[in-house]
């Protein structure tokens, strides 16, 4: 993804993996051979794998630079956690790409003033802490690390419930509570402005369905305003076939809300839709059409 400059805001890509291949399935339980290969066609074979038919996702975080203030959503899978081996993709990984791409940025852990967190799914959260000495520490020493309250609380009832439960594959143990235990997490509703005010800034709103307490990104400059999505949709499969349903939504029918609002509200309109896992060139706007809604990503 090119930088995207709103006003005095930018907004890059820092990628973990610019695709991995999951089952498409695994992804959306209703899915169907012909959905898949309609899409291959339509969208290519970087996001449907050819012969296998696995769905291609990008696994990055956005990188929000403005007022001298460095703010990640998001933190990806993580090194050396483990996840067991249903989740074979995102367990035990060692990877040098994150922390070498946010070196490219010019920046170092300790430059990370802020990490907003869309939810506490494993895939969103892995680089909020690394191991150092055979333990858990905030990967971001300076950053606080800014969650919704709500969202805390859901998966902390989990954990509470059953302490030896892997809440989240393990990653709540691992890449959430280390957080809380160092100063560093600041719960917050669901709508919180972070930065600047809604002509120029950024700011949470509530997005539940996907998780209880999920919230997307907005930023917005120069008249424009970004939308980053977090879970609430996953791969752009689902402009083509709006029937796809994943089980991986805590509510469904929420999630299903939430997004009508969310495309609805970016419709035929400058703004943009920055998801999670559409791989490059990620970002684009949305349109309406005769089916819903159709996306066209922005150029290289
Ligand atoms: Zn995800």
């Amino acid at each position: 993804m090119k930088t995207i400059t709103l006003g005095n805001i930018n907004i890059d890509q820092l990628v973990e993996f610019d695709t991995i291949f999951l089952d498409s399935q695994w992804m959306y339980h209703n899915v169907e051979n012909e959905m898949l290969l309609r899409a291959q066609k339509e969208l290519g074979p970087k996001f449907v794998q050819p012969d296998t038919l696995k769905l291609g996702l990008s696994f990055h975080s956005f990188l929000i630079r403005t007022r001298g203030k460095n703010i990640l959503v998001d933190t990806c899978n993580g090194n050396h956690k483990h996840r067991g081996e249903r989740m074979q993709w995102q367990h035990m990984l060692d990877s040098p790409n994150y922390m070498n791409n946010l070196a490219k940025f010019g920046l170092r852990p300790e430059d990370i003033d802020i990490v907003l967190c869309t939810h506490l799914h494993t895939d969103h959260i892995g680089w909020n802490t690394r191991l150092l000495d055979g333990r858990w520490v905030p990967t971001f020493p300076n950053a606080k690390y800014i969650m919704a309250r709500q969202e805390f609380d859901h998966f902390n009832r989990l954990h509470a419930a059953k302490p030896d439960y892997p809440v989240g594959h393990g990653s709540f143990a691992d890449s959430v509570l280390p957080i809380v235990e160092a100063g560093q997490a600041e719960f917050v509703d669901m709508n919180y402005l972070v930065e600047g005010n809604l002509d120029d800034g950024v700011w949470l709103e509530p997005a539940p369905g996907h998780t209880p307490g999920h919230v997307t990104v907005h930023v917005k400059g120069g008249g424009v305003e970004a939308i980053m999505t977090g879970d609430m949709i996953h791969h752009p499969i689902v402009f083509l076939e709006p029937t796809l349903e994943t089980k991986h939504d805590f509510d469904k029918e929420q999630n299903n809300q939430t997004r009508k609002r969310v495309l609805e509200r970016l419709a035929d309109t400058q703004d943009l839709l920055l998801t999670a896992h559409f791989i490059s060139p990620t970002a684009g706007r949305v349109c309406s059409c005769a089916s819903g809604f159709n996306f066209k990503f922005l150029d290289k």
